[in-house]
């Protein structure tokens, strides 16, 4: 059986630097029209900077047709001056709160400070996009993403004009807000790997699974039908698909303070296929192509290419163990769907 779907766009993805981004963008571009790329390694806080590694990524790419979308790191260093020379360059600007993942340490301590209001006033004027890593560095890890919650509600309240995306949802809560209580001009990403895992697939079944580990961790199950049944049915064209790809050694993994990311890239898409199927609606892959291919480019502004379509098609696969040294999302299992 083969089906096809309209080419879809990761809007959440980590290309790293050197050789890792030479060996990962290619399996991004090889699948997705898209990706909105995110700017914590390298740090990316300038238009220049955001220039330099956008010609990197589409060197790496070798594919003219796949778009790297561009972010802006905010720190406190970010000016308004900053916003509006990068407005040519990158589509939006990523809030994270100081130290609550890979590369934060630098990031927002004072979601009140006046500096950073002055850069969300240019950004709303400029039509820039707010990417928020939604979790109180300072709270207990499963009410991170609750607490900040109240952080995201006073940006949205303050800027009328600003479109917010919130990034890898995990909680029934944030699914609620983004579904029943915010603007239309806020939406959110759902990871594929927050599709799939609670935490006890993390530290619950057996022992720790290191290369299931990421920020925001997974959580109870009820968070999981909450995100599912967003991703499955929602129709409010405000819920799309950010892989939060993130590829790190191995060794950096599977060591006694490990980093937090998923390398989901190579099997996402035949991930997502196998999941919407199972989701037993007639229009699985209709449903899937509004949250995969069109929902996020629409949000963004951006065109969608109907006729630019991806195949896929069933015919199992193992997911190798390894790719270039890191341990990618389901290594090892047998997956139903490939890419044709
Ligand atoms: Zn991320």
């Amino acid at each position: 059986m083969r089906l096809s779907l309209i080419r879809p766009s990761d809007m959440h993805v980590h290309f790293r630097d050197g050789a890792m981004l030479r060996d990962v963008v290619p399996q991004t571009a090889a699948q997705f029209r898209r990706a909105v790329v995110m700017p914590n390694v390298p740090p990316i806080e300038t238009a220049d900077d955001a220039r330099a590694y956008e010609r990197k990524i589409r060197e790496a790419a070798g594919d003219a047709a796949f778009r790297p979308l561009m972010t802006l790191k905010l720190t406190h260093r970010t000016t308004p001056a900053m916003i509006r020379d990068a407005r040519d360059v990158a589509v939006a600007a990523k809030l994270y709160p100081a130290g609550v993942t890979t590369a934060s340490h630098d990031g927002i301590g004072d979601p009140d400070d006046p500096g950073l209001l002055a850069v969300f006033e240019e950004m709303q004027r400029v039509g820039m996009i707010l990417c928020i890593h939604g979790e109180a560095p300072d709270a207990f890890v499963l009410d991170r993403e609750a607490t900040y919650l109240d952080v995201v509600r006073r940006i949205v309240g303050r800027f009328p004009g600003l479109k917010v995306v919130m990034e890898h949802i995990t909680t029934a809560a944030s699914a609620r807000y983004v579904e029943e209580e915010a603007p239309a001009r806020i939406a959110a990403t759902i990871t594929v790997h927050h599709l799939v895992h609670t935490l006890d697939d993390v530290i619950g079944k057996g022992g720790i699974r290191p290369h299931h580990f990421c920020y925001p961790v997974p959580k109870r199950p009820e968070d999981l039908r909450a995100l599912r049944r967003a991703a499955f049915h929602s129709t409010s064209g405000r819920i799309f698909f950010g892989s939060d790809t993130a590829p790190h050694p191995k060794g950096a993994k599977e060591s006694a303070c490990g980093c937090a990311g998923v390398y989901s890239a190579p099997v996402a898409l035949p991930t997502l296929v196998e999941l919407f199927l199972e989701s037993g609606r007639e229009d699985a892959i209709r449903r899937l192509e509004a949250f995969a291919s069109t929902n996020g480019p629409r949000f963004y502004g951006l065109p969608v290419d109907e006729s630019d379509t991806i195949s896929l098609e069933d015919g199992p696969w193992t997911v190798p163990a390894e790719m270039g040294g890191v341990v990618p999302f389901r290594a090892g299992e047998t997956i139903p769907w490939r890419v044709a």
